[in-house]
């Protein structure tokens, strides 16, 4: 079991499981070419796919086309069924920035046979996270901006509010679907710019006062 940081905080967290939200930003929703959804898209990556700051991204070999998609990560201090959304933003223990690394020609394949994304979305090392900040000790206003670089150059800017469904939105709807647990994570999803790396990339990406990583591609 893979343990979270949270700055400041003794309590340890230890990862559950990993809710990945899809389409949650309008712009990144029109450069694939998707429809806007009328509720949030799920998907789940397992726990050992998780890297830190500093560790390598590796690509599989079966992919030509991993892209990057930086997101604000949520992460759940409480047992959550059926919440609603007040309940739902006080379960929120802590924040973090995060990569999905995503197999982009692996997943367009996939969504063309209406086959599950498991294999472009699964693979070790394709969630990176940042150490987490807790909820007590940072207030998100969601006026914070998410930027992503490659080698220095500016891939992905946008500002949290940005989002189509909020932080507390998507808790309280992925809890009507499945429980969630203290340890859980969540990926919410990612704004317009994302694109391909190469092997030797550097990718670096912050939320100012909740997080910063950087990590190469090998
Ligand atoms: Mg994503």
């Amino acid at each position: 079991m893979k343990k979270i940081n949270i700055k400041n905080v003794a309590e340890e967290y230890y990862i559950g499981k990993i809710v990945c939200v899809g389409r949650n930003y309008t712009d990144h929703v029109i450069e694939l070419g998707n429809e806007v959804p009328e509720k949030p898209i799920l998907f789940l990556k397992p726990s050992s796919a998780v890297i830190f700051s500093g560790e390598n991204i590796k690509y599989p070999s079966y992919s030509k086309e991993m892209h990057h998609e930086a997101e604000l990560v949520l992460l759940i201090g409480e047992e959550l069924s059926n919440a609603d959304e007040t309940e739902s933003g006080k379960a929120i223990a802590g924040y973090a920035v995060g990569l999905d690394m995503t197999l982009r020609d692996i997943q367009n394949e996939l969504k063309k046979k209406g086959h599950p994304w498991t294999i472009a979305k699964c693979f070790d090392t394709s969630a990176v996270l940042s150490d987490f900040v807790s909820s007590k000790e940072y207030k998100l206003t969601l006026d914070e901006q998410i930027s992503l670089s490659v080698n220095g150059e500016l891939r992905q800017r946008e500002k949290l509010n940005q989002m189509i469904f909020s932080p507390s939105q998507l808790v309280q709807y992925i809890s009507s679907i499945m429980k969630l647990e203290r340890g859980d994570i969540i990926f919410t999803g990612t704004p317009a710019g994302v694109g391909k790396v190469n092997k030797g990339d550097v990718l670096r990406a912050d939320i100012k006062g909740v997080g910063e990583l950087t990590c190469k591609v090998e």
